[in-house]
């Protein structure tokens, strides 16, 4: 069906996401938006990584694949993207393999230049790429707005290392946000370069909504970087039927049915929801003391752990030593672990989760927000702190956990142990009921309502779409 925003040529868009679900399904699905208004959108990832964005094809959404070189690094078939790895070694060969693949993506683009090229900026290469072509680069890097100020200030402002290992205030912004945790220095250090490539694109598209991010920070990026962020989502929006929200990404290890009539059989806001994302892995003790927390709560739950790739003679019982005896039988009708990937957008969706235990990674966190679900915050690596700030104590949608340890990457080791008492009482905090959490429900479910306005036609993030569109095509046509 001809789109009624396309009364010219259709604009060509190219899409280059890393290789790692938190990227690629938020970027698949904003080049979703730009096919939902008509215009030509190519996914440039491999073949295993294609197979996930399968559903979303329609005639004008490609993807174009380049063999993963698994030879080359060293990697067994199977591993193509980071969510894949489960140790630092493996981690290590995904972004080795992310940089072979630049001479294939390079010449791609080349060949069949676009009009616009929105790449991740975990490749730095296609700033380069674009200006040859002479054609415009949006940068997408996955965090929220706020997260990106929080970096950017941090780096125009050092904080000196005696300082990082106390309690420290994010210099110069718009609240007076105290962290506990400082970003590890090589993390900030391997960042900085492609955060500064980052504000040498035509602009940064962001997997939020303007209301959420606020226009404190988004008036406070413009004036301290000098540059334009088109906030576009939330983009999970862009999927509508059931079977199109359970399909996005990997494929579910339970059946949608069995999870949605379990959901059903509960009461509204009587299930707690713990998801980790795609990329964290906890040690044993950890998943023992979150099993022990949670029980202890009394609490209903749906609880996803990430299958574990325990030793191939290796028992079921020996690979999950870390569940204590007779859990599962204990908690039969109260809860359900999801050894795998979830639906998690459904499961959110649903009305009988009440809170999101949640590592703050910012898709899962957009999630919750768009369904007006609040979350209890336990932020382990990335940018995940400044989100949990964003959320517990600027927006006042969720309550903190009181996680203070920064990780390098989701999985490894770790310092801190996260006891069962801090975890049963943020659990409690937010489902026992009483004022407080009666306040933060409320307001989670006013950004809910904010979200879906945001993407529908007049909303904010509608507007943007349109106007970046134009922006393009004026571009373009002016060449
Ligand atoms: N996700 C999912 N099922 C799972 C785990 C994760 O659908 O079992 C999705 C989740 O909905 C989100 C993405 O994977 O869209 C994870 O991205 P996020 O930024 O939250 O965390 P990351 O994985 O990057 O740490």
């Amino acid at each position: 069906m001809a789109c009624p925003d396309v009364k010219e040529r259709p604009l060509k868009i190219y899409f280059i996401p890393f290789l790692a679900a938190g990227h690629i399904i938020p970027l698949s699905d904003i080049a979703r938006l730009f096919a939902s208004h008509g215009h030509n959108v190519t996914i440039i990832t491999t073949p295993s990584n294609a197979k996930i964005l399968h559903r979303s094809i329609s005639t004008n959404f490609h993807v174009h694949t380049i063999q993963f070189p698994f030879q080359e690094v060293g990697l067994p078939h199977g591993i193509e993207n980071l969510s894949d790895a489960t140790d630092l070694a493996n981690l290590g060969k995904v972004f080795e393999a992310t940089k072979l693949l630049q001479g294939h993506m390079e010449h791609f683009v080349e060949q069949h230049p676009p009009d616009c090229v929105v790449a991740d900026f975990l490749y730095p290469w296609v700033h380069d790429l674009a200006n040859q072509l002479g054609i415009p680069r949006l940068a997408f890097n996955g965090f929220p707005l706020f997260a990106v100020c929080a970096m950017e200030a941090l780096k125009q402002h050092p904080i000196s290392a005696a300082a990082s290992s106390h309690s420290y205030i994010i210099p110069g912004f718009p609240h007076h946000i105290t962290m506990n945790a400082a970003p590890p220095k090589q993390i900030m250090e391997a960042l900085q370069p492609l955060l500064d490539l980052e504000l040498k694109s035509f602009g940064l598209i962001v997997n939020n909504f303007e209301e959420l991010d606020g226009q404190e920070y988004i008036k406070h990026y413009e004036k301290t970087s000098g540059h334009k962020a088109w906030h576009l989502g939330p983009a999970s929006f862009v999927r509508e039927t059931t079977l199109d929200k359970a399909e996005r990404g990997i494929n579910s290890v339970v059946s949608v049915h069995e999870c949605l009539s379990w959901l059903d059989s509960k009461r509204d806001n009587s299930v707690l929801y713990i998801c980790f994302g795609s990329l964290c892995q906890f040690p044993d003790n950890q998943l023992h003391e979150i099993a022990c927390g949670i029980e202890a709560s009394g609490h209903g739950f749906i609880w996803v752990v990430p299958e574990k790739k325990g030793k191939e003679d290796e028992s079921d019982e020996a690979k999950e030593k870390w569940l204590p005896k007779g859990f599962e039988e204990r908690n039969k009708m109260k809860g359900m672990i999801i050894r795998g990937w979830a639906p998690q957008v459904l499961i959110l969706d649903h009305p009988a989760v009440g809170a999101f235990l949640t590592h703050c990674g910012w898709n899962s966190t957009v999630e919750a927000v768009s369904a007006g679900v609040p979350m209890i915050t336990w932020p382990v690596h990335g940018e995940q702190f400044f989100n949990e700030k964003l959320i517990t104590e600027v927006r006042r949608i969720g309550v903190e956990l009181g996680a203070g340890e920064w990780s390098p990457m989701g999985f490894g080791e770790r310092k801190k142990l996260i006891c069962r008492e801090q975890i049963e009482k943020a659990v409690r905090r937010l489902m026992d009921g009483g004022d407080e959490a009666q306040e933060i429900k409320q307001r989670a479910q006013e950004f809910g309502k904010k979200a879906r306005e945001a993407v529908q036609q007049g909303g904010s993030s509608h507007n943007n779409l349109t106007a970046l569109i134009d922006e393009l095509k004026r571009l373009r046509d002016s060449n």
